[in-house]
């Protein structure tokens, strides 16, 4: 089930029209609550990551800010924000494909380890790192190179 809920996560990914594209699937006892991709500068918002897009998708769904006994598949490692929010929303499990620091240029991170906000955190989520590793790096291997150049502009 891992495996299709991935292929989803990545079918979602490919609609996002940034230069970084991440697609997330939050699923519930093996039904699908929500799918997201980032769309920042479609709603001309910040913080509209594929994971924000998918818990308000969900927390509609389920009518609750508590997504207790919920596993996320993300495309991407969760950012800092994305972390905070999943853990704020009491998530049960996440999995996730690519690590951010290999999508994404390092001076466009806020680089805080996973393991050190999990530490800190007072909801800690299960982990399951780089699972289909190699088909979720592949969505921004063009990606990646376009929003590298586009640091280098700006
Ligand atoms: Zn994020």
């Amino acid at each position: 089930m891992d495996k299709e809920f991935m292929a989803l996560a990545i079918g979602q990914a490919k609609k996002s029209d940034e230069p970084l594209k991440c697609g997330v699937v939050i699923v519930k006892n093996a039904e699908i609550l929500a799918q997201a991709h980032n769309s920042q500068r479609a709603d001309k918002d910040a913080s509209a990551h594929a994971e924000i897009n998918a818990i308000r998708l969900a927390g509609k769904r389920l009518d609750s800010k508590n997504l207790e006994g919920c596993d996320v598949f993300c495309t991407c490692e969760p950012c800092v924000m994305c972390m905070a929010a999943l853990s704020y929303a009491k998530v049960k499990r996440i999995v996730f494909g690519a690590s951010l620091d290999k999508v994404s240029p390092p001076k466009k991170l806020i680089s805080i380890a996973l393991d050190t906000f999990l530490e800190k955190a007072p909801h800690k989520p299960s982990i399951l790192r780089n699972f289909m590793e190699e088909e979720c790096s592949r969505i921004n291997e063009q990606g990646s190179r376009r929003s590298a150049l586009e640091h280098l502009r700006t």
